[in-house]
């Protein structure tokens, strides 16, 4: 929508920029409301909330959660959570411990791969040990000569099948649900068009995801087309759901769109945010 975003990231999880620096790169295109979504991290919501108050912009606690759904992992955004409350706080903590130890397993499979020192390489490019995750690799791998760009990395080595993709058990979808309608928030399904899914295999998603207590999708969002965009309006209608939407910034120059702004939403849609008004902060 323009003025509303939903879904970006900062250096807390695997963003470029600090808190403070995307809010106001935001800023430049007059928003009315944002969300920071760092994955399976808040440590940077106080200060994101603080940089929107100063632009007189409306911000939403917001968190996107790697959960595990049989074979497939999916993200999950919680928006308008309490980032203090306990269950929400220990299960992501729960999370990013696990990710210096598959962060590991990837280093070796690269390694095997005849790729050495990339984790090494990767975990100098993050701020916060715990949260290293397969951007880090991404980035370590471009600047260092071995790819020339992040989406042949990921498509080359970081993707199910690819000599540097470990299988790893992240949450589970009624747990992360749980979490973030448990600390006050609403939960969003990130992304679906981005998931190896047919249409059965979603609705199958969006119907375990609605029980666990979920209610959103996001429906514009960087990485879907206008296609997709219309696609997920009619799930969203079909399935009762609110209709989320954010541009999943991560970088300038690395591609998708940039923060601030996204397609406006079909005008079937609910927007999820007209919920949450009692959670932003002004
Ligand atoms: P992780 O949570 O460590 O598995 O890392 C997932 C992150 O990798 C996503 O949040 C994106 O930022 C990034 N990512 C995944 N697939 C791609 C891709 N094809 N191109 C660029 N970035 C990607
Ligand atoms: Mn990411
Ligand atoms: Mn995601
Ligand atoms: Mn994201």
């Amino acid at each position: 929508m323009a003025g509303i975003d939903l879904h970006f990231h900062s250096r807390t999880s695997d963003g470029a920029l600090t808190p403070t620096e995307v809010i106001d790169r935001a800023a430049a295109r007059s928003p009315t409301l944002l969300a920071l979504t760092d994955h399976d991290c808040t440590g940077g919501l106080a200060e994101a909330a603080a940089a929107a108050a100063r632009h007189g912009i409306g911000f939403l606690n917001g968190v996107e959660v790697s959960v595990s759904w049989g074979r497939h992992t999916v993200h999950i955004v919680g928006l308008g959570v309490d980032p203090d409350e306990p269950r929400l706080a220990a299960g992501l903590k729960g999370i990013r411990d696990g990710r210096v130890e598959r962060a590991r397993r990837m280093g070796a499979a690269l390694a095997n791969a005849g790729i050495p020192g990339v984790f090494e390489g990767a975990m100098a490019r993050c701020d916060n040990p715990e949260m290293v995750g397969r951007t880090h690799f991404a980035r370590h791998l471009v600047a260092s000569g071995a790819v020339k760009d992040l989406r042949t990395v990921f498509r080359k080595y970081l993707t199910p099948g690819k000599p540097g993709y470990v299988e790893h058990d992240w949450a589970g979808l009624e747990e992360a649900v749980g979490w973030i309608v448990g600390a006050g928030g609403m939960a969003a399904i990130a992304h679906p068009g981005r998931y190896d899914m047919g249409k059965t295999l979603i609705e199958r998603l969006i119907l375990d995801f609605k029980a666990a207590g979920g209610q959103g999708i996001e429906v514009a969002c960087g990485s879907h087309s206008l296609d997709d965009m219309h696609k997920f309006a009619l799930h969203a209608e079909r399935h009762q759901l609110f209709a989320s939407c954010g541009s999943d910034f991560h970088a300038p120059g690395e591609g998708g769109r940039d923060v601030g702004h996204t397609e406006d939403l079909p005008p079937i849609c609910r927007p999820i945010w007209r919920e949450l008004d009692a959670r932003i902060l002004r």
